[in-house]
């Protein structure tokens, strides 16, 4: 569409990959577009976001179609927001049948950011968002516990699955964020394994970072189906 061609221009947006959904006007849009609950739209006001920003506008409508992605955006532009929107909007808050989207981070600070930045958008509403502290990788009982999001590095993650048994088998979300320094920093064999544990096959991946070099980019493209890729200025900027 003409319509879409100019605004990705205006925001300095750039795809590729077919069929690719229009990019927000506004975060209005998330309601008439989308049927997003207004408690969502309420914390991002409260939270000060007036409007999205680039990377928003097009990886949030591209998550919410169903359509794994690439989206690499410079550091501060707001990806964080871009992937927590769609997991918030699609999956059932308060499950007791086990996690629902996994948030990998190559960082224990990142993760703990990343889950408070999730708990104030969930203000109102009663989402089970865990950080995978220590504690809960060596002595959590999954079992019993109820979790809708789960925020964790790939060492803790793997660990937990492997000594406490935990099961991923209905992760509908999965994002690798920073996902250059993820790869960089050697996580490799622990991504793979729970990359392998998401075993859902509805699953939708996503990889989010500031630049996306080849090696990353080829090694996702092998385990993702058909994924839609969204640059924000360039890509190895
Ligand atoms: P990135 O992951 O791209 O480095 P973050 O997700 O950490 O960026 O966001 C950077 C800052 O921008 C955070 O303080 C966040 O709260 C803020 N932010 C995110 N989205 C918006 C928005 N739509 N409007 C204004 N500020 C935003
Ligand atoms: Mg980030």
């Amino acid at each position: 569409l003409e319509k879409d061609s100019i605004l990705r221009k205006k925001y300095g947006i750039h795809i590729s990959g077919h069929n690719i959904p229009s990019p927000l006007e506004s975060f209005g849009e998330l309601s008439s577009r989308y049927g997003c609950k207004s408690y969502l739209l309420c914390n991002l006001q409260e939270r000060g976001f007036k409007e999205p920003t680039p990377i928003q506008r097009q990886a949030i409508p591209v998550l919410l179609s169903g359509r794994e992605c690439f989206a690499c955006a410079p550091t501060g532009s707001g990806k964080t927001l871009a992937f927590l929107c769609p997991i918030l909007m699609k999956i059932k808050p308060g499950s007791k049948d086990g996690v629902k989207a996994v948030i990998l981070c190559p960082t224990r600070e990142l993760a703990a950011q990343t889950t408070r930045e999730c708990k104030k958008l969930v203000k109102g509403r009663k989402f089970y968002i865990k950080l995978m502290t220590k504690e809960l990788s060596r002595c959590g009982n999954f079992d019993k516990m109820p979790c809708d999001i789960l925020i964790s590095t790939p060492l803790r993650l793997d660990f937990a699955m492997r000594k406490r048994k935990l099961d991923l088998s209905r992760v509908e979300y999965l994002v690798l964020d920073e996902s250059d320094k993820l790869f960089e920093l050697g996580f490799v064999e622990q991504i793979d394994s729970v990359v392998k544990a998401c075993a859902n096959p509805s699953i939708i991946r996503s990889l989010f970072s500031a630049t996306l070099p080849d090696t990353v980019e080829e090694l996702a493209r092998s385990i993702m189906h058909d994924a839609v890729r969204v640059i924000v200025g360039r890509k190895n900027s």
